[in-house]
């Protein structure tokens, strides 16, 4: 969708093809972020992030080599991101404090560097709001209103102050007008708002859109890419693209089946949409293209809780930053035993769930805490706040004893590891210091747990019964590895040189984090910057 706008605003001839009925893919139900560096926001908001500094940290996470497209990432982030505002309703706002996720490397910020869509009224739409993809179940309630993260205390603690009693009004007013007249609330949030305004933006410039339209494989003259052959209507369509094709199918990151190609053990779940199904990596390649493999992880991970009980939900509930570094908190395998610092990004948690699964069990991993941390914080789908925890022990989504060694039981763990893990943490909680994994120990973690308790905002007791326990499983957001790229989106043949007339961005090229995570944004942000690119470098012929 950048690449198509950047490319109209530019003057192009466009058509943008997507193959589902609705327009936004994964991105539609994300949170939306992208990490830039070096943004007129940040620098407005008075961080001055000195390019050295974005670097180091980068080099310390993925290592100094550089095929020329980090570089150029980082040297076009700003424009892009100055572009879509002033040419398009494409607007971003720096996040007051989103870390960078591995605080504690060299060069990392505490801000500055992430910026999220903002909101969006879906009514501007209008009947086209229709055709925007909403956001998972997971991240909605009552019937179709997403939930930011600025509404959850409000939602769980009405009564808590004046200000989120008002709050809550003034949600549930706006809600139940939106559900006279739509299926879903309209007040869009993160990556729904994103995806909203890019296809707002689209018709205002008057683009061509095919919905149900699939491409099937690219047609080519001498060694270049000319056009296009999609499936549409139940009929093939040939399109002639003059100047050039970019693919921006999503990656794999939706389909259980390829990401299986990819990972160990094998995954049950996949919470990016499936229509990213791998289609633009497979046809490029069909075509000539490089695939780059060699990453770091295939993809990016992120823990996640079955929610097949929930209806209208894409299955999983991605555990992103809400339950894990909050005290009184702890994840254990099978053995009953701890076995990473569980507030670290949802990317290394699960790297942290394969590295101990090679020597014990660890998939499913479990959440553990007790009633006054599951009051006080939720975990997973189950809200904070006091309530009726039926449905979630119905379901089998929640596990609750009264003993420990009762709930060890019950999710098949050893007793005596978990009696250990929990006294362990008590201590680690009365001093502030966790001893076996250091959490609470960065910034970072420090940022996702409770600022209101101390010593460590991260380490609570686990005391007071009935216990509760929540099964974890990896899952992936999207994928890393992709068709091999330069620095202006041009899609690669495997000997390294460009396809003429094949553009390539978001998850169908390869990452340039190479499987790293180095903090929130950071495959919608190369995925907009590389569309930027490609769509300046197509328009300069
Ligand atoms: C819960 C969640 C939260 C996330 N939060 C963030 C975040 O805050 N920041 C961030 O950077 N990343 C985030 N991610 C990851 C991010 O959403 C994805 O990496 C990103 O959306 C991928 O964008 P894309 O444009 O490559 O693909 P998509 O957004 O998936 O778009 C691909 C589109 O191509 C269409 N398509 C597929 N095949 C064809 C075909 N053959 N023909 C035509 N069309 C086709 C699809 O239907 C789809 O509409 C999150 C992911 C999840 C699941």
């Amino acid at each position: 969708m950048t690449a198509a706008l950047v490319c109209a605003v530019e003057g192009l001839d466009v058509l943008l093809c997507e193959k589902s009925d609705r327009a936004g893919g994964t991105s539609a139900t994300s949170a939306g972020t992208i990490w830039v560096p070096g943004t007129r926001q940040a620098r407005e908001a008075g961080f001055g992030d000195d390019g050295d500094d974005v670097r180091r940290y980068l080099d310390s996470l993925i290592g100094a080599a550089d095929d020329g497209r980090r570089a150029a990432y980082l040297a076009t982030g700003p424009e892009t991101v100055d572009y879509l505002a002033r040419n398009s309703e494409v607007k971003f706002q720096l996040y007051a404090r989103h870390p960078d996720y591995l605080t504690n490397r060299p060069g990392a910020t505490m801000a500055g560097r992430a910026l999220a869509p903002v909101p969006f009224d879906g009514r501007l739409l209008g009947a086209d709001f229709a055709l925007v993809r909403p956001p998972i179940g997971e991240f909605m309630a009552l019937g179709g209103m997403t939930i930011g993260r600025d509404d959850i205390e409000p939602l769980a603690r009405p009564f808590g102050s004046l200000a989120h009693f008002r709050r809550l009004l003034s949600l549930l007013a706006r809600h139940a007008s939106d559900r006279l007249r739509h299926p879903r609330g309209t007040r869009l949030l993160m990556g729904n708002a994103l995806v909203a305004r890019l296809f707002f933006s689209l018709r205002r410039r008057n683009v061509p859109i095919w919905f149900g339209a699939s491409l099937r494989e690219l047609t080519m003259r001498e060694g270049r890419v000319t056009g296009a052959v999609l499936s549409s209507g139940g009929g093939t369509v040939r399109v002639t693209a003059r100047c050039g094709v970019v693919l921006a199918t999503g990656g794999f990151g939706g389909s259980v089946e390829r990401l299986n190609d990819h990972v160990r053990p094998p995954l049950a779940h996949a919470v990016a949409f499936e229509g990213a199904a791998g289609d633009g990596i497979r046809i490029a390649r069909a075509a000539g293209a490089g695939f780059e493999g060699d990453h770091e992880s295939p993809v990016f991970w992120t823990p996640v809780s079955g929610t097949g009980w929930l209806r209208g939900g894409r299955g999983a509930f991605p555990h992103l930053a809400l339950d894990r570094a909050k005290p009184g908190v702890i994840a254990v395998n099978s053995a009953g035993r701890r076995f990473v610092d569980e507030a670290v990004s949802y990317h290394d948690f699960v790297l942290g769930m394969h590295r101990a699964h090679e020597s014990v069990p660890s998939i499913p991993a479990w959440l553990v805490c007790d009633r006054p941390a599951l009051e006080a914080y939720g975990l997973g789908r189950v809200p904070p706040g006091r309530r009726s925890l039926r449905r979630y022990l119905a379901s089998g989504y929640l596990v609750e004893a009264p003993m420990l060694d009762a709930l060890a039981r019950r999710i098949g763990a050893d007793a005596a590891g978990l009696s250990d893990a929990v006294e362990r943490n008590n201590r680690f909680a009365a001093s502030g210091i966790d001893e076996d994994f250091g959490k609470g120990s960065t910034d970072f973690d420090r940022h996702n747990g409770d600022p209101r308790h101390g010593p460590n905002p991260c380490l609570g007791p686990i005391a007071t019964p009935p216990y509760y326990a929540m099964a974890l499983y990896p899952s992936t957001l999207g994928s890393s590895v992709g068709l091999r790229g330069d620095a202006d989106g041009r899609v690669l043949s495997a000997q390294g040189v460009p396809i003429a007339g094949l553009y390539a961005c978001g998850n169908d090229m390869a990452s340039i984090m190479r499987g790293t995570y180095p903090g929130p944004g950071i495959t919608l942000g190369p995925g907009m910057v590389f569309a930027y690119r490609a769509a300046m470098a197509i328009a300069k012929g």
